[in-house]
């Protein structure tokens, strides 16, 4: 008898991004297999595969139940409980979507340091990026913060290089390298397009560690 599977259950993610004009852009995303890349929530709900859409797409769980999966294998379908599993076996089976967190922050390169000051919240950095949402740089929060930066120069002056980026599909195992590889590194998750999707830090593969250790975060 063959197993039934289950729905796929994708997060809802928000991206803001800072306008060069002034004013944010804030779009709902969703991974979306069968575009391949990622889809405006909006679309969910027209969709012939989506089964539930959330109630509240600013909620940090917000999710779609979509029948993309069905028939395929996921990455929790190995049978094991996944306690059992092997950390690095875990991180190769686990894709990067399940790690980041549901917000990314985002602004135009002529956005000011005093207007990305006043987004920044409690982001560990925000992402620079063209017109098209594809990732240019990162300025970090302890820059934003310095004394010595200039409120009303450009993002793009203080702006740092990226380590690449990578999908929302690409096990965890394969981003560790670049995570490890300097200060505190900022990998964009993107689309197929290279469009800005969520960002992976190592706090964020800390905070999911502690919680397949069992702490409550
Ligand atoms: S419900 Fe449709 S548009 Fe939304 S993720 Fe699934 S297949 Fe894509």
């Amino acid at each position: 008898m063959s197993a039934v599977a289950s729905p796929a259950r994708l997060p809802v993610r928000r991206r803001t991004v800072a306008l060069a004009g002034g004013g944010v852009e804030v779009r709902h995303l969703v991974p979306c297999a069968a575009s391949g890349g990622a889809s405006p929530l909006a679309e969910c709900g027209t969709c012939a595969r989506c089964l539930a859409m959330p109630a509240a797409p600013d909620d940090a769980v917000a999710e779609v139940l979509c029948r993309r999966d069905l028939g395929e294998p996921r990455a929790s379908s190995s049978g094991l409980p996944r306690v059992q599993l092997d950390l690095v076996e875990l991180a190769l089976r686990t894709p990067v979507r399940d790690v980041v967190r549901p917000d990314v922050l985002a602004a135009h390169a002529d956005v000011s340091i005093r207007a990305a000051r006043a987004l920044l919240g409690g982001a560990e950095a925000i992402l620079v990026v063209d017109a098209e949402a594809r990732p240019r740089g990162v300025v970090r929060a302890s820059t934003l913060a310095s004394a010595d930066v200039e409120p009303e120069a450009s993002l793009a002056s203080v702006a740092m290089p990226l380590a690449g980026s990578v999908r929302d599909d690409t096990a965890l195992v394969h981003t560790l390298a670049a995570l490890g590889d300097g200060d505190g590194a900022v990998l964009p998750v993107v689309d197929d397009d290279g469009a800005l999707l969520a960002v992976l830090t190592a706090a964020d593969v800390v905070r999911w560690l502690a919680k397949r250790a069992g702490y409550e975060l």
